[in-house]
């Protein structure tokens, strides 16, 4: 090679060389800006080389040129203990004499007047290996205090027990009990609402800073709980116990992120320590309370979880305290609706029989004066009427009575052996007349009888009222009823062509008083299906409704044909 060749090569490697050192001086100036100690390094006249971010955090001024006698500019070293006493000689003042000071605790008031303890050691340092130092080296992170004494334990007790009196949403005083927990007793928290295995949701959530709230909300935003995917989730808590994990790896967090985002996201919240406790109220998992500590902060210890499940016990209470207040205030109104419909349904029969009865008693009066007698047919119309209207009476006031019967735990059942459908046609053959009112034609469908034991009356009940719907619902469209038998399952089906019930609706119309339609066009108690499934379901059997809005409805009755002999399940022909 020759000579300006070789030059060349040792230029190249020379510049080589120092990109190299430059990088790698750029990436330790990174290091020490960014960690999480506070790191100074003060040459012997005093002169300040490094100051890193978190030194300026603690100290709270911005970086110094100079350290004046071992001190930093408006800040004074005093006893750790008490914060008062200035010590004699500074950490600094020691190193630099050559004193190599090992980890201790030191005291340190601010410009602002607050003390902190910072713990840390303070290294003379000399770089061509001289006995005397050129340089001190600190390093420091501040010592937080045992969070919770037993003082503000009751304190943050008391003030939750306060907040959870507050006249509140319940679920809108879960943020400011966070804000109450945050940072006294964690740095983070969120509030998880739904049991485990279903649906999960984050309800509240506070990260003592302000940048990594941002975050955590965010996070609970794109990665919302997943009840399917427990990664993330409180899960032990949500199944009703505590979990504690007092040093929190960034491969723990890792594991649970449910992608790269996810992670990123995660690990941006400086989470050290990790709390998770059940809210139980009256032995049902209501949710989670998840409580983080972050970097610089001690793992979470035996007092604080026993104080956390205080709180936890407290919240889950008040949340279900919320939730009986709510139905009880639903069940009033349900009942006060249901009065107003009530009295309006008792009263419609008995004006045309008021009125009835009023108009005979006049025809009477005006007969009698004239000395003429009344028309038997008169009377019997009018009696007619009477019954027909007296006859609804009974029947509305039956429903209140069964109703009353069935809160009570009081429905008895008289057990015979019967032909399902015999009773079947008997009741159609009854509700022939009303057919023709509603202009519906009634058909039926039972081949072979299906013999069972059950209640007669109440089996009566059950396949008018199904019946009595039908046509009320039906819209004037033919009306049929099928009957069959499965082996030991009896099977009664009302179908209809009417107005159908909405999806929406389907679940709630066997419940007390639900109705699916407004009583300004059809009248009723709401009382008919939910007397039905009573009956049902005290005959061991189960009713069920499929429906289509406009098309019409399916009631499916399936009832155990109970205790008959075997010879029974096979019969072909009426009984005698
Ligand atoms: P109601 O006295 O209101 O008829 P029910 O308990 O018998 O009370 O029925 C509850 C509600 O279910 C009714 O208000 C109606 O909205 C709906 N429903 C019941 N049967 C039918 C049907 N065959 N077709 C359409 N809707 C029906």
């Amino acid at each position: 090679m020759s000579s300006g060749g070789a030059q060349l090569s040792m230029m190249r490697q020379v510049l080589a060389e120092r990109a190299e050192a430059r990088l790698s001086d750029a990436a330790l100036r990174l290091l020490v800006e960014q960690a999480a100690e506070v790191l100074l390094l003060v040459d012997v006249t005093g002169r300040v080389l490094v100051f890193n971010a978190e030194a300026g955090r603690q100290f709270r001024i911005a970086a110094p040129s100079r350290v004046e006698q071992g001190e930093l500019p408006g800040c004074v070293w005093v006893r750790a203990e008490d914060g008062a006493t200035p010590l004699d000689v500074s950490p600094l003042t020691r190193a630099l004499a050559g004193e190599p000071v090992f980890e201790e605790r030191w005291g340190l008031r601010r410009p602002d007047g607050t003390v902190v303890v910072l713990r840390g050691g303070v290294f003379p340092v000399s770089p061509e290996g001289g006995l005397a130092p050129e340089g001190v080296f600190l390093r420091a992170r501040e010592e937080v205090p045992a969070r919770l004494d037993a003082t503000r334990a009751a304190t943050l007790l008391a003030e939750a027990g306060a907040l959870l009196g507050a006249e509140l949403d319940a679920e809108a005083r879960l943020e400011p009990l966070l804000r109450l927990m945050v940072p006294t007793l964690a740095d983070a928290g969120v509030f998880f609402l739904g049991p485990a295995g279903e649906a999960v949701r984050a309800a509240a959530a506070v990260h003592a800073e302000p940048a990594r709230h941002v975050a955590m909300v965010e996070m609970l935003h794109r990665y919302p709980p997943d009840a399917a995917d427990a990664r993330g989730l409180p899960s032990m808590a949500l199944s009703g116990r505590t979990e504690r994990v007092a040093c929190l790896t960034q491969a723990q967090q890792e594991d649970v992120a449910r992608d790269e985002e996810h992670a990123r996201l995660l690990l941006l919240l400086g989470l050290t320590s990790y709390l998770g406790v059940p809210l139980v109220a009256r032995g049902r998992v209501l949710g989670a309370l998840a409580l983080f500590r972050t970097e610089g902060a001690p793992g979470f210890g035996e007092d604080d979880e026993q104080l956390a499940e205080e709180l936890a016990r407290r919240v889950a209470l008040s949340l279900d305290n919320a939730r009986l207040l709510s139905e009880a205030r639903e069940a009033v109104r349900l009942r006060d609706e249901f009065l107003g419909i009530a009295s309006h349904e008792l009263k419609t029969p008995l004006t045309p029989l008021h009125l009835k009865v009023q108009l005979l008693q006049k025809q009477v009066e005006v007969l009698a004066a004239h000395g003429k007698p009344v028309s038997a047919e008169r009377v019997s119309e009018t009696l007619e009427v009477v019954q027909r209207q007296v006859r609804k009476l009974t029947s509305l006031v039956d429903n209140l009575l069964d109703v009353s019967r069935i809160t009570a735990g009081r429905l008895k059942l008289e057990l015979e052996e019967m032909d399902l459908a015999s009773v079947a046609a008997e009741i159609l053959y009854r509700f022939a007349p009303a057919a023709a009112q509603h202009h519906c034609s009634l058909e039926m469908h039972a081949p072979v009888p299906v013999l069972g034991r059950w209640d007669r009356l109440r089996l009566e009940q059950v396949v008018t009222n199904l019946l009595s719907n039908a046509l009320k619902y039906g819209a004037g469209q033919p009306v049929r009823l099928t009957v069959e038998a499965e082996g030991r399952t009896a099977r009664l089906i009302v179908e209809d062509g009417g107005i159908g019930i909405s999806a929406q609706d389907l679940p709630r119309i066997f419940e007390r008083f639900e109705r699916a339609v407004s009583d300004r066009h059809y009248g009723g108690l709401g009382l008919g299906l939910y007397i039905t499934r009573q009956i049902v379901e005290a005959f061991g059997g189960s009713v069920t409704a499929t429906s289509e809005v406009g098309r019409g409805s399916t009631f499916v009755l399936e009832l155990p044909r109970g205790d008959i002999p075997e010879e029974w399940l096979s019969v072909t022909e009426p009984l005698a």
